[in-house]
């Protein structure tokens, strides 16, 4: 088994209100067994759509996974077409029948008889339980192929996916494997990192190396097929460690560790704690260090001093040096960054305001310019940026410099001590 393709199934996934994340999970899961997706669809919860999908997916895949449409419901097609399309005749198998009653009688409610849809099983077919609802999976196998159809609610997919579905396509997968690893980087433009890590990636021919500008800093994923997984991890982590190399302290995390993570685990092993004063990012960056659980022992509090009489009164930045200054000036971030270290008594103090638009831009100060403040014992370091894109870009931008600012000093004054 080499190649896998994947079916969403569900009308409610082609509109704009539901995503496909199962396949991510399958996807995941998959080339964790050496199996390389080479397709996906989203195929309606269409009798004829179903069939089409799985007639041409069994050319191309050794293994077809489609996900949802398993349920008692008129518009839950999925064993049906692929019962039509295989010539399987749909026989309603007892033992699945006395589960989904059992259930029914355990949380004490009446069956209805479109349950009983549930427990058709195409001739052949091996039942995949499911412990967690009352549609099981289904291993079907057709002219050297292996179709599987999983139940739709993500839970419920996992659940059988790993107890089921993993254990029979452990036995059938071959030696080779992917490896892979994820290097996140902030702080620096695409074009500016790809520039100064081409030459080095380039060498490693049998990696594949991509880069991706992500709203969580720029991703770099090395992946390496192999039938020697020792091997491919050696060389995935030789080339991890040049491209660390060459970056320096611009990259924050080699093991998929998110910013929000990262400047989560700094603070704890710093013992510091933090307070934030946020105008153009209103709380966001509040939010992410509050993300991860356990953020009581550093994060102090945050307040939102939106209006400059709220910087004055919440933060104590003094009105006079608004109207010196302005209020998105390098002066006021500072004012905001000393002001709520003071106010809530914490070792660090994060100060930002800036103009997230689209109004309120002017020849010297653009759509787009923050000013960043990080205040410590010492005093305080300044910054300004000028941020390209909308306000939501801008804003998230922003949010994402003002944390990779606290991740650069944490790390540094933990060398300093180191
Ligand atoms: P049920 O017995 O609950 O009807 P089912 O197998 O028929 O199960 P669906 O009705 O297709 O599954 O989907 C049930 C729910 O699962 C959907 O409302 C949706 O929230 C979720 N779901 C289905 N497919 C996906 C998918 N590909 N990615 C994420 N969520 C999904
Ligand atoms: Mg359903």
């Amino acid at each position: 088994m080499k190649h896998a393709e994947i079916i969403a199934v569900g009308s409610e996934l082609l509109t704009p209100f539901h995503l496909d994340t199962n396949s991510l999970f399958l996807t995941e899961e998959l080339n964790r067994l050496g199996l390389a997706v080479i397709r996906k669809s989203i195929v309606a919860d269409d009798r004829q759509a179903l069939r089409e999908a799985f007639a041409q997916a069994l050319e191309r895949a050794d293994l077809v996974i489609a996900t949802g449409g398993l349920g008692p419901t008129e518009d839950d097609l999925t064993r049906e077409a692929l019962a039509d399309l295989l010539e399987r005749r749909l026989l309603p198998n007892a033992r699945v029948l006395d589960e989904i009653r059992e259930r029914f009688a355990h949380r004490g409610r009446t069956m209805t008889p479109n349950n009983e849809r549930q427990a058709l099983v195409p001739e052949g077919a091996m039942v995949l339980p499911n412990a967690l609802g009352t549609a099981p999976g289904l291993w079907l196998e057709t002219r050297g192929r292996v179709v599987v159809l999983l139940p739709g609610p993500p839970g419920e997919l996992r659940h059988v996916f790993t107890e089921q579905v993993l254990p029979q396509l452990e036995k059938r997968s071959g030696a080779r494997r992917m490896a892979h690893r994820l290097l996140r980087v902030a702080g620096m433009s695409e074009s500016h990192l790809d520039h100064r890590i081409a030459e080095i990636y380039k060498r490693y021919e049998s990696v594949e190396t991509t880069i991706l500008a992500t709203p969580e800093g720029i991703e770099i994923h090395l992946t390496l097929w192999s039938e020697d997984s020792a091997e491919a991890g050696r060389v995935l982590d030789e080339l991890a460690g040049r491209i660390t190399m060459a970056l320096g302290e611009a990259v924050f995390s080699v093991d998929g560790e998110t910013l929000d993570e990262v400047v989560a685990r700094e603070l704890q092993l710093s013992g510091a704690t933090i307070a934030v004063a946020e105008s153009c990012t209103g709380g966001m960056v509040s939010a992410r260090l509050t993300n991860i659980a356990g953020s009581s022992v550093y994060f102090r509090g945050g307040v939102v001093s939106y209006s400059n009489e709220m910087k004055t009164a919440w933060v104590g930045v003094p009105a006079e040096l608004i109207e010196r200054h302005g209020a998105v000036s390098a002066e006021v971030a500072i004012a905001m960054a000393t002001g709520v270290r003071r106010a809530a008594d914490a070792t660090l103090g994060v100060g930002i305001t800036g103009i997230a638009g689209p109004g309120g831009g002017t020849p010297e100060k653009p759509v787009g310019t923050v000013h960043f403040s990080l205040a410590d014992a010492a005093g305080a370091q300044e910054r300004l940026v000028r941020f390209g894109g909308d306000r939501d870009r801008i804003r998230r931008l922003a949010s994402q410099t003002a944390l990779d600012m606290i991740r650069r000093y944490l790390f540094r004054a933990r060398q300093g001590r180191g």
